[in-house]
């Protein structure tokens, strides 16, 4: 079974694919983007799949890559256009080459034009394509900085895009609208720049007269994924906290587990977030906890210490994520879940106390 997903990144609107083969576990993931990486891997993780390889559909101006990142992390592969030169690429890519996960592959086309090295992924199927920035949702990439040429992208999109099947759906690398997935039988009909009757010369005249900002990122953005996003001045928020063993989940928690609390109870403010009859219930509460229910944990900020690590706990871990994003919010930077709470606290026999006969 193939198991897909399309995931979004805000700050610059890409569109990050995830592609995995179930039987196998075996994934790809195109064009992940460097602050989503945490994001990324909890993904895979809470899926039971291992990435193989991580694909470019071109050297980005907007956002910076994922990909060494990952490749920190999984040991993946780095493909990219060996026409994009990009320092670290482990897999070059040629027009016609297959990037396998598992059984399955996608068939890499040539669709230069946006930039030289653009790519686009076809499914082994040809049910589904990833054009990155060569054809977006009734529109396209620019063509005006990276060599771009818009001669050179009506032709990629007519010969490697449009003669796909018109049923193959197709993800662009980003949207600025909230559009998600087109086909090739719509863009063929309704494309205002590429679609329809339109000819080279009538897309050239179009494209030569857009008149487009500059992106924001570009002078971070292209020099860093010329490195495959490796990068000195990693993001502090990126790296993973060493105050204790955390998870990051797909929710967007850092959580920590048992074993994991006792490790550093000594250290940390553990803040009870229930209600006080359950506090002082029947499940009794970790030695040490304070306090604060979930409904006042705003207005006692000042009883919680910014300087010491703090860790969550309610009794099955959903209200005490609640209380993360409350107090990450307000400026506590080392915060963790307490997963599944006292629930999962006393399963394993921990100490408690104030339990009640
Ligand atoms: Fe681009």
């Amino acid at each position: 079974m193939l198991v897909f997903r399309q995931l979004f990144d805000p700050q610059s609107s890409t569109y990050t694919y995830l592609l995995g083969d179930r039987a196998s576990g075996a994934a790809l993931l195109i064009d992940p983007v460097f602050e989503q990486v945490h994001r990324d891997i909890a993904l895979l993780n809470e899926l039971d799949l291992k990435l193989v390889c991580s694909a470019e559909t071109h050297v980005h101006a907007d956002h910076v890559t994922g990909a060494w990142m990952l490749r920190r992390h999984f040991d993946s592969e780095i493909a990219l256009a060996a026409a994009g030169g990009a320092e670290g690429t482990t897999r070059p890519l040629e027009h016609g080459d297959h990037l396998p996960f598992g059984p399955r592959h996608l068939e890499v086309r040539a669709t230069p034009g946006h930039t030289d090295g653009c790519l686009t992924y076809v499914l082994d199927d040809h049910s589904m394509a990833f054009t990155g920035d060569c054809l977006l949702i009734r529109g396209c990439g620019r063509t005006d900085f990276q060599q771009g040429s818009p001669r050179t992208l009506y032709g990629s999109v007519h010969r490697e895009i449009f003669s796909l099947p018109n049923d193959c759906l197709l993800y662009p690398g980003h949207d600025y609208r909230g559009l998600t997935v087109t086909s090739v039988g719509e863009e063929r009909r309704f494309n205002p720049r590429l679609g329809g009757e339109i000819s080279e010369a009538d897309f050239t005249g179009y494209m030569d007269n857009l008149k487009l900002a500059h992106p924001r990122q570009i002078q971070v953005a292209v020099p860093a994924n010329l490195k495959c996003g490796r990068r000195g001045d990693v993001n502090e928020a990126l790296v993973a906290p060493t105050w204790a063993d955390l998870t990051f989940t797909f929710a967007g928690i850092w959580e920590i587990q048992p074993q994991a609390l006792e490790d550093v109870a000594g250290r940390v403010q553990i803040i009870d977030v229930r209600e006080t009859n359950e506090f002082d219930g029947a499940m009794g509460h970790i030695p040490g906890a304070k306090l604060i229910p979930l409904g006042e944990l705003s207005n006692r900020l000042s009883e919680i210490s910014l300087d010491q690590p703090v860790v969550t706990v309610c009794r099955s871990g959903a209200r005490s994520a609640q209380a993360v994003v409350i107090l990450q919010k307000e400026g506590f930077d080392q915060v963790a879940n307490l997963g599944g709470g006292m629930l999962r606290w006393r399963v394993d026999g921990r100490a408690t106390e104030g339990l009640r006969d």
